[in-house]
């Protein structure tokens, strides 16, 4: 849960940019932290947050914040659109902070996913992104280790943020700090786990299920598009975010999955206000169910 406690070390002052749809984590912890405002407005934001939207309209990737923000949050590959960044575009957000003094939050989950030859595995590819980025990287979806918990964060000694009175404050001491204070470390056992998967065996096994989960996505992708529905990510993702068909909620084409063909999927309105309208899909399952479960889904139309 490295992403819900690094707000540990940032003032409570700090503003957030947190993309819409989302990882509900990023904004729930800064919710509970007291970053995000005296109210809700209408549409279901909160006052002091800059949400960054991410929609098909703009191919999923979102601008750069109106107003200038302290944090941002970014996950690529996405979850849950499962779509990615280039090097280029990604370039862009680095520059970014580079200039306004801002500190990314990059979430790369899912790395190991990654299938285009232009999309970065880690934002340290991109030049100047010590200067401004920490990294997390999990074992969850790598290694299948979301039961049991193995993750680590990248926080270059390079990275350097600013205290009230306008010190120069390093975040890789801050964030040891915390950990020393408030972590009491991944359990042994747990930890042979993880160092498993660089064994020669180990990365064979991993890649293998890896590309079966991909193989999984491919074929909900495909199936999906041949029977008319407008399908996202799937790539370099083990996520599909589709549209719902004929305008329906996320929670009406939920209900409409679940009894027309037995079949349940994630509402995309649970990630954000620009999820609504939106379904979320994903490669962690069998090949025959997929295959049968995208039968059913197509005989519904
Ligand atoms: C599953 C997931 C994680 C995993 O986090 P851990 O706490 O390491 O298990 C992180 N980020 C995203 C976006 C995820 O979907």
């Amino acid at each position: 849960m490295i992403h819900g406690n690094i707000g540990d070390i940032f003032s409570v002052d700090n503003r957030i940019a947190i993309p819409d749809p989302v990882y509900p984590v990023y904004l729930d912890s800064n919710v509970m932290a007291g970053r995000s405002g005296n109210y809700i407005e209408e549409n279901g934001k909160y006052e002091k947050i800059e949400y960054l939207s991410c929609n098909k309209e703009n191919n999923f990737i979102p601008d750069l914040p109106k107003t200038r923000v302290d944090i941002i949050y970014l996950c690529y590959p996405n979850n849950p659109t499962g779509t990615v960044l280039t090097k280029e575009q990604l370039k862009v957000w680095v520059d970014y902070a580079n200039q306004n003094n801002s500190i990314i939050l990059f979430d790369s989950a899912y790395e190991a996913y990654i299938t285009q030859k232009d999309v970065p595995h880690s934002i340290y590819e991109i030049e100047g992104a010590k200067n401004v980025a920490i990294e997390f990287r999990s074992f969850s979806k790598t290694a299948g280790f979301t039961g049991i918990r193995c993750a680590y964060s990248v926080v270059p000694k390079e990275l350097m943020g600013n205290s009230k009175n306008g010190e120069k404050v390093s975040i890789h001491n801050l964030w040891k700090r915390r950990g020393n204070t408030k972590f009491n470390g991944v359990s042994y056992i747990t930890q042979r786990g993880a160092e498993a998967t660089y064994s020669e065996e180990g990365k064979k096994e991993t890649k293998k299920r890896i590309e079966y989960y991909l193989e999984n996505a491919k074929l909900i992708k495909n199936g999906l598009k041949k029977a008319g529905y407008d399908v996202f990510g799937g790539e370099n993702s083990p996520y599909i975010w589709l549209k719902t068909p004929k305008k329906l909620t996320s929670w009406q084409f939920f209900d409409l999955l679940l009894e027309k063909a037995n079949i349940i999927g994630t509402p995309g309105s649970g990630f954000g206000t620009n999820g609504e309208g939106y379904f979320r899909l994903t490669g962690f399952g069998s090949k025959e169910k997929t295959i049968n479960a995208i039968e059913r889904i197509c005989k519904i139309r």
